[in-house]
């Protein structure tokens, strides 16, 4: 009889890897923030954040070792059990990981990945998207600056529109940047968001649609 790994399709075979990594959820889903907004991924949030943030909505990520190590093998092949192109990496924080050998596997296999960072950690691993969303309670290392294709900032109070333009500056003049109401501000602080895009359009409004939509 054929093995999971040998019954997946052509190209996802022969991926077995022995890393595994602390998973606290996996699941497909639309991807409700940023850039990639409303596209199918399938999302591997890892266990593990020393980053702090006051208003953090996974607080239950943050000690990696509540969460059970799954071996890369396992976690293609529940993706392969979907149609999707695109695998997001998001956390905690991931970068606490060595990620090389995840995204090795998952590129292999013919997925996009794109990794969701506070950039406080070192980077591992071969991306297609990187979007960085830096925090205050740990700043990102300089060196994933130039490196990101999209900028977050998730806006808790008026002095972040400052601190957001901080980072423009910083990131390449490609990396897109996204401004998003942190959820529970989010009735005060969108309306002046909206205001601050119109009078500095380099900026767009990211929502967390999944919130809205209630999928995961
Ligand atoms: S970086 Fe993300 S997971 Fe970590 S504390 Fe901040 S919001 Fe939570």
């Amino acid at each position: 009889m054929k093995s999971e790994i040998e019954n997946l399709p052509a190209g996802r075979q022969g991926l077995k890897s022995k890393i595994a990594l602390p998973v606290m959820e996996h699941f497909y889903t639309l991807q409700g923030e940023g850039y990639h907004q409303g596209k199918a991924a399938y999302f591997i949030r890892l266990g593990g954040c020393d980053v702090g943030c006051v208003w953090c909505d996974v607080k239950d990520s943050w000690d990696a070792e509540r969460h059970p190590l799954l071996k890369i093998e396992d976690l293609i092949l529940n993706i392969s059990k979907t149609p999707s192109q695109i695998v997001v990496v998001t956390g905690g924080e991931p970068l606490m990981h060595d990620l090389d050998e995840l995204t090795s596997v998952l590129q292999s296999a013919g997925l996009k990945t794109n990794i969701e960072t506070s950039g406080a950690h070192p980077l591992s691993g071969k991306w297609n998207w990187i979007c960085l969303s830096p925090k205050k309670f740990k700043a990102p290392l300089p060196e994933i600056l130039p490196l990101a294709n999209e900028l977050k900032i998730v806006v808790f109070n008026k002095s972040d529109f400052d601190w957001a333009e901080k980072y423009a500056a910083l990131v390449s003049p490609q990396c897109k940047l996204y401004l998003q109401p942190e959820w529970d501000n989010a009735a005060q602080m969108t309306p002046l968001i909206i205001d601050y895009i119109k009078a500095n359009p380099k900026w767009e409004l990211s929502l967390q649609i999944h919130k809205y939509i209630h999928v995961p």
